[in-house]
């Protein structure tokens, strides 16, 4: 289910360059609000449910409404993210409220290279539309490129 943003306690992270949520989804639906100074999901229907909004905002003001097998309907999620664990707080219809903490880690804080088997692109590769290290994760030696219409 879609994210949404409680103005109440989005402050447009004006402490940054550009709003967190904006930065980081991948569908660029977070966008802001200038003359309000408030972020908001522009395109719901079109979220993919990835919540990278959610546990990057700083002030924890993007939230979900989660799958009614997992908290029932009407019921909020919403997650406090630290260096080591998260902490995810439902908070009932009924105003209860329940916390469960996870551990997000199990390497030292800033001991993970991503790039670390990827190397140097071979010269030309940049010009390229491939993603890094497309063809080794799909197992085939070059990906194919659709032919271009000119028509
Ligand atoms: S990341 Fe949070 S505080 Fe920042 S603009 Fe988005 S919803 Fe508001
Ligand atoms: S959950 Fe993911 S796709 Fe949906 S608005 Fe947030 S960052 Fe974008």
């Amino acid at each position: 289910m879609p994210t949404y943003v409680n103005p109440q306690k989005c402050d447009g992270c004006k402490a940054l360059d550009k709003p967190a949520c904006s930065y980081i989804c991948p569908n660029d639906l977070m966008i802001l609000d200038v003359a309000m100074g408030k972020a908001y999901n522009q395109e719901p229907d079109q979220c993919w449910e990835c919540y990278s909004c959610v546990k990057t905002c700083p002030q924890s003001a993007i939230a979900m409404r989660g799958y009614s097998d997992v908290m029932p309907l009407g019921a909020t999620l919403t997650p406090m993210r630290g260096t080591e664990s998260i902490m995810w707080t439902v908070q009932f219809r009924d105003k209860r409220v329940k916390r469960f903490k996870f551990p997000i880690r199990s390497t030292p804080w800033g001991s993970i290279d991503p790039y670390a088997e990827m190397g140097e692109p071979p010269a030309g590769e940049l010009g390229k539309p491939n993603l890094a290290g497309e063809d080794r994760w799909l197992g085939v030696d070059e990906l194919a490129v659709p032919e271009r219409s000119l028509a």
